[in-house]
């Protein structure tokens, strides 16, 4: 989508992916960068033999960028404001009361990738089911990230703080043929909507991962051992959407053949890009 629209300069608008309704509407996108990580002001400390030029200065968007996150955007939203919100308040679909994401300063407002659609204004678009929606964007953020990380394992957390999931990518490069006869399973997860309607005997393309819930505090010990472990990247994510990629997990590997739901007492599962 951003490369469409850097070529044609066009306006793009942010939807809630919820409802559908317009979050910022018409907004000419002119930089769209992606962010360094987060222990990049340290990686910059060790590296320089002079103090850090970039301490204390965060990066904060213009009104025609958009700062890419690992799974959020960063943009610019005094304009679209009468008044100038305060730092860190959620930001809320004003239909739907879905939390979007939240201020970060006087003019930079987060938006989480799982929340947002955005597209190029004025085109039409097919409304993608939610669990499905958000399946593939997590998919794509977790290969992506494991990629440029070199990091296969990862905490799920909340807006909150607390961790909803352990997650561990085993391969990105599954392929999942459902079948109708598993629909039985399926009337297990009457929150989810029927995913077998669309499409249901061709392949798609997934990841396989494992997972822990971490729930009413299951694998609580391990699970402050993986928060406390450097080398596992924590995706944060509206506690609400952390729920649901669990009640998704659980479909996944309920739809799985009993003998492969297991493996070293982790769950398994598939998302599908
Ligand atoms: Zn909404």
């Amino acid at each position: 989508m951003f490369n469409q629209s850097s070529e044609a300069q066009e306006c793009c608008t942010f939807y809630c992916q919820s409802c559908g309704d317009v979050v910022i509407k018409d907004r000419k996108l002119l930089r769209v960068l992606p962010l360094p990580t987060e222990n990049w002001g340290a990686l910059v400390g060790e590296w320089c033999c002079h103090p850090d030029p970039f301490a204390n200065k965060p990066l904060h968007p213009r009104e025609n960028d958009c700062f890419i996150g690992d799974s959020f955007f960063l943009v610019n939203l005094r304009s679209n404001l009468g008044q100038e919100p305060k730092a860190n308040t959620k930001v809320i679909c004003k239909r739907c009361k879905v939390l979007l994401g939240e201020t970060i300063s006087s003019e930079t407002t987060k938006f989480y990738m799982t929340e947002i659609i955005i597209q190029l204004s004025e085109r039409n678009f097919p409304i993608i089911p939610r669990s499905q929606f958000i399946q593939s964007v997590i998919a794509q953020c977790l290969v992506e990230l494991s990629s440029a990380r070199s990091t296969f394992r990862f905490t799920i957390q909340g807006q909150d703080g607390k961790v909803y999931i352990l997650l561990w990518i085993l391969n990105s490069d599954s392929l999942v043929i459902e079948s109708l006869r598993h629909s039985k399973n399926m009337k297990k997860f009457p929150l989810l909507e029927d995913a077998l309607k669309a499409d249901s005997s061709s392949a798609q393309n997934a990841i396989k991962i494992l997972y822990q819930p971490c729930l009413k505090s299951r694998n609580e010990e391990l699970a402050s051992s993986w928060e406390s472990d450097i080398s596992i990247h924590a995706l944060t994510l509206p506690s609400a959407t952390c729920l649901e990629l669990l009640l998704i997990l659980s479909r996944s590997n309920a739809s799985l053949p009993q003998s492969l739901r297991q493996m070293n007492s982790f769950q398994v599962a598939f998302l599908k890009m």
